[in-house]
């Protein structure tokens, strides 16, 4: 797809979506947030429900302002929150546009009616857009529902990160979700229909759960799955006063973060990449595909499923790449200069020149003001690094 068959997809689509759809409901997919939010490296954050209760003691969502005694479905219909999607300016549609990610707030199977809202969102995406779709989940997945992900999964790709980052220690750092066993099960419910759920090891928490790693790939391994995502900490204020009314032991997080101050409910990422290099050859060593980010294996997945290998949405492969067996950077699609051109000329009118290697294009103006002018348009920034999958500079010559 270049920038000129996806501007007219998305009007397609617009056109389509409001066919079918009340004066009501357009109204109201405008005024939702999904219809302006920039996507996050892994993808387009898509929330099926608001809130979790599963109380996580590493999770950050009661800081973001989310509530963590409730959980309800969200607000849109499945339709109504497509059409969000096609009007977000970030958002290109299709199997080689933005990855959508499913979870990243919330717990999007936590009770039967949220879970109903998540499979009517990522039924309908498959059906009009046909963006790749990851969820991330720590409930339970039956016989029954695997068979559900199986069924969805015939309309394009899904993939499954199952969260296990304790075996020891679940009934403190996760006191209200399924317990880990469960979660194995889960694995083993998903491989036996074929699906290719992935483990997410995240958060690796320095200091409480890094020695558990081994074992929970391990297990997971004998369940089926054949990749592992390893991420890290994230934590605030209110996460490391929680780890320590626990008694867990923060000692080796506070020598990581160097003396950096905690403010507010701000996020600050714990530091981890030794350990994160140790477990990817231990990764390794057990026989599972170790992948550096969620986008990656949403990527993989895609591979494993359909054998389409497309460049990874967070473009990993230019400073994360583990070389997984999709070697993204043999696989970028080829640039086209007109269609870049066409694209850019609705900003600026004068000349620019075009250069590209593997991991980077660059687009050189004639002066700043041009380039300045470009630069404040994210959004079509946004939308040509997803169709041509390369980091974009804007320099004045
Ligand atoms: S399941 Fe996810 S969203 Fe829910 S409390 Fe745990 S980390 Fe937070
Ligand atoms: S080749 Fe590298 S960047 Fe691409 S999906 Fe695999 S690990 Fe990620």
């Amino acid at each position: 797809m270049n920038f000129k068959e996806y501007s007219l997809e998305k009007r397609r689509l617009l056109l389509e979506l409001k066919n079918i759809l009340p004066l009501e409901s357009l109204k109201r997919s405008l005024k939702d947030s999904h219809s302006r939010r920039r996507p996050r490296p892994c993808g387009m954050t898509v929330h099926t429900a608001i809130g979790c209760v599963f109380d996580c003691i590493y999770c950050y969502i009661g800081d973001m302002g989310f509530p963590t005694d409730r959980v309800q479905p969200y607000a849109l219909t499945s339709l109504e929150l497509v059409y969000a999607l096609v009007n977000n300016r970030y958002f290109v549609p299709s199997l080689y546009g933005t990855y959508v990610a499913i979870g990243s707030v919330t717990e999007p199977l936590a009770t039967p009616s949220v879970r109903e809202r998540t499979f009517e969102y990522m039924s309908s995406i498959l059906k009009y857009l046909k963006n790749p779709v990851q969820i991330s989940t720590k409930q339970y997945i039956s016989e029954e529902i695997a068979d559900r992900f199986k069924a969805l999964s015939r309309r394009g790709p899904i993939s499954i990160l199952i969260t296990i980052v304790t075996l020891d220690h679940y009934r403190r750092l996760e006191p209200k979700a399924p317990s880990p066993t469960l979660r194995l099960e889960s694995i083993k419910n998903l491989c036996k229909k074929g699906l290719k759920p992935t483990l997410f090891l995240r958060p690796i928490i320095p200091g409480i759960n890094e020695n558990e790693a081994t074992d929970i790939m391990l297990e997971a391994k004998r369940a089926g799955v054949a990749s592992v995502v390893i991420g890290g900490l994230r934590v605030t204020r209110t996460i490391l006063r929680k780890l320590e009314t626990l008694r867990f032991d923060t000692r080796e997080i506070k020598k990581r973060l160097k003396g950096k101050r905690l403010l507010g409910n701000r996020q600050v990422s714990v530091p981890y990449s030794d350990i994160k290099r140790e477990l990817v050859e231990i990764a390794r060593n057990i026989g599972i595909v170790p992948l550096p980010s969620a986008c990656c294996a949403n990527t993989y997945n895609i591979f494993l499923t359909s054998g389409i290998r497309i460049p990874c949405y967070g473009l990993c492969y230019t400073n994360m790449c583990l070389n997984c067996p999709v070697n993204c950077i043999e696989v970028l699609p080829s640039i086209d200069e007109e269609d870049i051109r066409y694209a850019i000329a609705r900003i600026v009118s004068s000349k620019i020149d075009i250069h590209c290697n593997k991991g980077l294009l660059m687009i050189i103006t004639r002066s700043k003001r041009d380039r300045n002018r470009i630069l404040s348009k994210d959004h079509l920034l946004s939308v040509l690094q997803t169709i041509y999958r390369r980091r974009i500079v804007v320099r004045a010559e």
